[in-house]
């Protein structure tokens, strides 16, 4: 079975978010079950294209309506990544050092139609094409319905929803730009009289998954006006948890942190990251230290943090610190947080996968107050560095982490509300101050297997019931 990943985003290459530690994983794993999976995505210029060496494998050009533009797909020299991975690249659209931007219909909607003109080209053609979020969402249309690629149309499609939040929109004034269809079907791309490339890849892909099962079933009755979509469509629905890569996140071997550690040499191993940091953010590291790691926008439940850090904080009890950035007046408050609360809290606004991976190891408690969290990768990066998790009860949330009070080994909040958050922050403290507990609950998370070997496998049975 021979499976192409097609995706905006993929780890090590280019990350936002999420989807990129997925996009970079999944395929790995699958292809330790006797499958060839590929990853397909943009070329960007970024830190890694510029540090790593590609070979050109075709080059042609590609129409947007009256525009042309010539366009390669590359492949990467000395691959180490556990996956073929080719790269569509668009001088004129796609040569950036970020990912998205303000033009991204024309941007995403160019490289999809590369990508297929490329795959129209190959002889051995991918056995399911697997499209992750709405960047990619107009590839199952495409090939159902555009003429060009009539070829295409009998390999089955699979959809990822990773966040449903964002469904890349666009006016018909564009619609000419995608290539030519029997107009009788132009309603499979229409949500709310407009182009909705994830609302189009909802209809027409074969499979839709999301990326935890609570999520799917919130989606339906929540999913920012694609509800009564996915209610029609659930037949053809699922939620697949997903996994974490081991080999990336493993406090054992992860060359980013400061010192290594296993479920053995836990105490020693968490405290040098943890002293690590709070030597460098002037914290106090005899109190327990709360991390929030993630983007400031109101799905994470960020216009929370500050007043409840500032109750949090004002019983000196604690020491908080945040990696993150996305609202400017939540960035703002954060960072005059600093004066108020110097020597027990401190900010990094920014993105910083170094750090990011320190928290993890130096933090004792990981919060995710989220309004809404499709799968959620922090807390099971978290479990794994023995960092207890305290998180609201929603979507992958709620599927990875069990209360301490029903046998099990983090701290859940039901509301979004400050009152609630702080409530569950100082459940952590007073879990901190039951030393016996505290360390009793981190060794057993540690041991907790949130591996993508379990998913990878369903994802491959959910592509074998396609091909049948
Ligand atoms: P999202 O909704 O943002 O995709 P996920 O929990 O699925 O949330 O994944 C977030 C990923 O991005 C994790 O690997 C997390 O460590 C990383 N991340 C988020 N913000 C930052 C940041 N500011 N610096 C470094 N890593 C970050």
């Amino acid at each position: 079975m021979k499976i192409l990943h097609i995706s905006a985003e993929c780890y090590p290459i280019a990350k936002v978010g999420g989807l990129a530690d997925v996009v970079g994983a999944l395929p790995k794993y699958q292809n330790t079950q006797k499958t060839s999976s590929q990853v397909l995505m943009p070329f960007y210029e970024n830190a890694f294209t510029k540090k790593n060496q590609f070979t050109t494998l075709y080059q042609s050009k590609v129409n947007l309506g009256n525009q042309s533009f010539p366009f390669e797909i590359k492949t990467l020299k000395n691959n180490k990544l556990g996956f073929d991975i080719f790269f569509v690249s668009i001088p004129e659209l796609l040569s950036t050092d970020y990912v998205y931007s303000s033009d991204d219909a024309d941007r995403f909607l160019t490289f999809q139609i590369a990508a297929l003109d490329w795959i129209l080209t190959l002889k051995k053609k991918p056995t399911i094409v697997h499209c992750h979020d709405h960047h990619v969402g107009l590839i199952p249309f495409m090939m159902t319905q555009s003429v060009k690629y009539n070829e295409l149309k009998d390999i089955p499609t699979v959809l990822t929803i990773h966040n449903a939040q964002y469904q890349g929109w666009f006016s018909y004034e564009k619609l000419a730009n995608i290539p030519k269809f029997d107009m009788v079907n132009a309603g499979l791309l229409d949500w709310d009289s407009q182009i909705n490339p994830l609302a189009a890849a909802i209809k027409c892909a074969w499979r839709v998954t999301t990326v935890s099962p609570s999520y799917m079933e919130e989606l339906k009755k929540e999913a920012n006006g694609l509800e009564s979509l996915l209610q029609h469509e659930s037949d053809k629905c699922v939620g697949i948890l997903n996994g974490i890569d081991t080999e990336v996140w493993n406090p054992e071997t992860d060359h980013y942190i400061e010192k290594n550690y296993t479920i053995s040499s836990v105490q020693s191993g968490k405290k040098a990251n943890k002293n690590y940091l709070c030597k460098r953010f002037n914290l106090d590291n005899k109190k327990p230290l709360f991390v929030f790691i993630g983007r400031l926008v109101g799905e994470k439940g960020a216009e929370l943090l500050p007043k409840a850090f500032d109750l949090l904080l004002r019983e000196n009890k604690s020491s908080v610190l945040l990696l993150g950035s996305g609202n400017s007046d939540v960035e703002h408050e954060l960072e005059i947080l600093r004066d108020k609360h110097n020597g027990t809290y401190n900010t990094f606004i920014g993105y910083d996968e170094k750090l990011s991976h320190i928290m993890y190891a130096g933090a004792d408690f990981l919060l995710m107050p989220s309004r809404v969290e499709p799968c959620g990768l922090n807390q099971m990066y978290a479990l794994r560095y023995g960092t207890i998790p305290v998180v609201r009860s929603i979507g992958g949330l709620k599927d990875t982490v069990i209360d301490i009070n029903e046998n099990g080994f983090g701290i859940l909040h039901k509301e979004v509300s400050i009152s609630d958050m702080v409530y569950a922050l100082k459940r952590g403290v007073e879990l901190y101050q039951d030393t016996i507990k505290f360390k009793k609950t981190r060794n057993s998370i540690m041991n907790i297997n949130h591996s993508w070997d379990t998913s990878a496998k369903t994802y491959i049975n959910l592509y074998k019931s396609l091909n049948q």
